[in-house]
């Protein structure tokens, strides 16, 4: 058993943590408050590679793995939750899946732009009326001659407003066993009849693009159905345990943030004759801080190892993304309490931590959903 990084993994991280202290970070306050999604940053991070750290070079990416890609995204999120978001959406929902089950046309067509983040990768399962049961998708496509009619309504999905093209999942058929067959489509944003606006106004993550996509009548070519049309269902849980462990790095990065915060500040804020950090009480809430970051930070990279060495991760990505999100939001309201008043006020910025990690306990699977997931791979 080996914890060091790989030179490479050691030398991305270090890239990667000097782009988001350098521009993301100075950004952080005004992206959340106005809500403004930070395209330009999102260029220059396309330029770095960043957009495609886990694919190979052939298809425009750095040709690293997902340990490099989990230590990115846990170094954006711990300065900008809104960031990394967007960008773990892009690269582990949006690139990911035709990286894994689309052909090599589509691969040219649709993964290369997104690897070299010349666009953003957006993926559409959620529904107004199927969310934790995506089973229960409402969205139809009807095969006519050589195209797909697509039909339905998709909520809350990231970065439609900046992808050039986004998979959405629809019933294409019934099983004979008379379940709905869900297959996904890659619909260019151009298409005729489907409609992308950004209407909501979030609690956190304000910086994201988050989307409401109307599909009427919309015209997809046969060839864009993406990989098995029979197997869409399993295809997309696969996409979801990956993005799972990409949501945990996130975590571990706002819950690292919310650590930094509280110490120096616990160091700094004189209470009683002496800094607070003297306080055993404090000093308690940092030590149980610390040692669930560390902790939470362990099962990110052990499911991202288990990912790489084409094992099984159902369970270990189910195990991160759940301890992880819960840890954020802990260290998070920890961190507040130990500001006091301070604490509650924006400027502080440790609120902003709260708001964030609360998403992550809902996004790609709520912690119950995760809780469920884990009791499956027990035999129960
Ligand atoms: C900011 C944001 C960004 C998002 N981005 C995307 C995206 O890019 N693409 C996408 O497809 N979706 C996206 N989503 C949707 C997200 O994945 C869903 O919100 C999530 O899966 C939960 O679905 P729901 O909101 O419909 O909740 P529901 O499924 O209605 O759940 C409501 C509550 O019931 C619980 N519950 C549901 N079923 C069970 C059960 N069987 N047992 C016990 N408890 C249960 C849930 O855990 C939850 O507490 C995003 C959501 C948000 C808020």
């Amino acid at each position: 058993m080996n914890f060091e990084l790989t030179k490479e993994q050691e030398m991305t991280r270090k890239m990667v943590r000097d782009f988001a202290e350098e521009k993301i970070a100075p950004r952080a306050v005004d992206i959340d408050k106005h809500s403004d999604f930070p395209d330009d940053l999102f260029k220059e991070m396309g330029k770095l590679g960043m957009l495609g750290i886990p694919f190979p070079e052939k298809y425009g990416g750095s040709g690293g793995d997902t340990i490099t890609y989990a230590l990115a995204v846990e170094e954006i999120g711990r300065v900008c939750g809104s960031t990394g978001l967007s960008y773990a959406a892009a690269v582990s929902l949006g690139a990911s899946p035709i990286y894994y089950f689309g052909t090599e046309e589509q691969k040219q067509e649709f993964l290369i732009p997104l690897a070299k983040g010349e666009s953003l990768g957006s993926f559409g399962l959620t529904e107004p009326n199927a969310g934790s049961d995506a089973g229960g998708t409402q969205t139809k496509a009807v095969l006519e001659g050589d195209h797909y009619i697509l039909n339905g309504e998709k909520c809350w999905i990231t970065n439609a407003e900046y992808a050039r093209s986004i998979t959405v999942t629809a019933v294409s058929g019934k099983r004979d066993d008379g379940k709905n067959i869900i297959s996904a489509f890659i619909v260019p944003k151009d298409t005729p009849g489907m409609k992308i606006t950004s209407p909501y106004d979030k609690m956190g993550v304000r910086g994201s693009n988050t989307c409401e996509i109307v599909l009427e009548d919309v015209k997809v070519p046969k060839e864009n159905i993406l990989g098995d049309p029979e197997k869409g269902f399993g295809q997309f849980l696969h996409t979801l345990d990956g993005g799972r462990i990409s949501i945990a790095a996130l975590a571990v990065g706002v819950a690292q943030a919310s650590l930094d915060r509280a110490l120096a500040y616990s160091k700094e804020r004189q209470q009683f004759g002496q800094s607070i950090s003297k306080f055993q009480a404090i000093q308690f809430k940092l030590a149980d801080m610390a040692m669930e970051v560390e902790l939470a930070r362990n099962m990110v990279m052990k499911a991202a190892w288990l990912k790489d060495q084409g094992k099984p991760f159902t369970k270990e990505s189910a195990y991160a993304k759940l301890f992880a999100s819960e840890t954020a939001f802990r260290s998070a309201n920890q961190a507040i309490q130990i500001h006091g008043g301070y604490g509650y006020m924006r400027e502080y910025e440790v609120e902003r931590y709260l708001r964030d990690a609360k998403l992550l306990e809902i996004g790609e699977g709520t912690s119950e959903i995760q809780r469920m997931i884990i009791a499956r791979q027990l035999g129960c």
